[in-house]
């Protein structure tokens, strides 16, 4: 089944209530991980590649092993999105690709580094939406800005120096026409995001029901969005690793925000620590073994586990039969009508 728009699946996602996760891939075992966990749960799945893994893993090889997820996982509707691009020429390169669904992350300059004007946010995220939409691509903007590192992205900013503005949110969703919305509400990339368990009153969760009032029909994204369990920070550490304490999301926060207009959370980090805690373990344990599958297995599994958990805390497992994929020629014609 060839790989599907991302507004489709968020619009399913808006009808049933559910949030859909977006786990991010480098590499063929993280792409093999998510799609098991989704044929176990019976899920939709959104497969996610930053600039960083991109420029990792060679555009090439991406595409081709995500053709090869559409082929060998035919029931699972997949979408393939770019996260976090830094520019309309890195988004217009995903597009000629074939990814189904770009973020334009107009929110930094293209340095990805500097917050950016309002008005060079709208110009860019436009400009994205126009090229993506004639092509049924789906289109995520971003509104207020993001802390942490996320292959570099925002590093630097702490997670609540620039909360979105919920009129803002509601004239840039106007000016530009985007599908989805990346909110800033405290959240920051990477492992180290609280230092204590953060609560709705740290969250900004108001700040994120305010939002959905305004823009009821825009699919919100919740990025930064690992939980950080602390069975997975354990696992590093007991078997060599060096972690500092830090706290993630609670999944009962981002339960909170799926009630209130949240369809696409980001998760990256989860898996990341899932996969090192594996390595890890067969390296400590059998210190002689030496081929790469005894353990990439492992972590492939660890991986598919975290995975599969998510989907069913996000609620979107069941859901992969629910509809009838719309091709993207088809999203464009509905694109140009509207
Ligand atoms: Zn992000």
């Amino acid at each position: 089944m060839p790989l599907v728009s991302m507004r489709q699946l968020l619009d399913e996602a808006a009808k049933g209530g559910y949030g859909v996760g977006a786990f991010n891939v480098n590499n063929m075992e993280q792409i093999q991980a998510i799609m098991e966990a989704a044929r176990e749960t019976k899920s939709p799945a959104i497969v996610q590649a930053s600039r960083g893994a991109r420029s990792y893993s060679q555009d090439n090889f991406l595409y081709h092993l995500m053709l090869a997820a559409a082929e060998l996982y035919p029931e699972i509707p997949l979408v393939l999105h770019l996260d976090h691009g830094n520019s309309v020429e890195t988004c217009k390169s995903a597009i000629d690709l074939g990814f189904t669904s770009v973020m334009m992350d107009g929110s930094l300059n293209p340095d990805g580094k500097t917050p950016s004007t309002f008005e060079y946010n709208v110009e860019a995220t436009r400009k994205v939406v126009e090229m993506a939409h004639a092509k049924g691509v789906t289109v995520e903007g971003e509104i207020g800005v993001l802390g942490g590192i996320e292959d570099g992205h925002g590093a630097g900013l702490s997670g609540l120096s620039h909360v979105t503005d919920p009129a803002q949110a509601e004239e840039f969703v106007k000016l530009t026409g985007v599908d989805a919305l990346a909110i800033a509400i405290g959240t920051s990339h990477g492992a180290y995001k609280f230092a204590q368990k953060p609560t709705g009153e740290t969250l900004k969760m108001g700040r994120l029901i305010e939002i959905h009032e305004r823009l009821p029909h825009t699919h919100l994204v919740m990025h930064g969005s690992s939980s950080v369990p602390q069975d997975l920070q354990d696992i590093i550490n007991k078997y060599g690793g060096k972690l500092r304490p830090t706290f993630g999301v609670p999944v009962e926060e981002i339960q909170l925000g799926i009630r209130n207009g949240v369809r696409k959370v980001n998760v990256d980090t989860d898996n990341r620590l899932a996969i090192t805690g594996a390595i890890r373990k067969v390296f400590f344990e059998t210190p002689e073994k030496f081929d790469p599958r005894d353990y990439l297995k492992p972590a492939r599994e660890a991986m598919k586990k975290v995975v599969a958990q998510r989907m069913t805390q996000f609620g979107q497992a069941g859901h992969v039969g629910d509809y009838a994929q719309i091709p993207l020629a088809e999203m464009a014609r509905r694109y140009a009508a509207a």
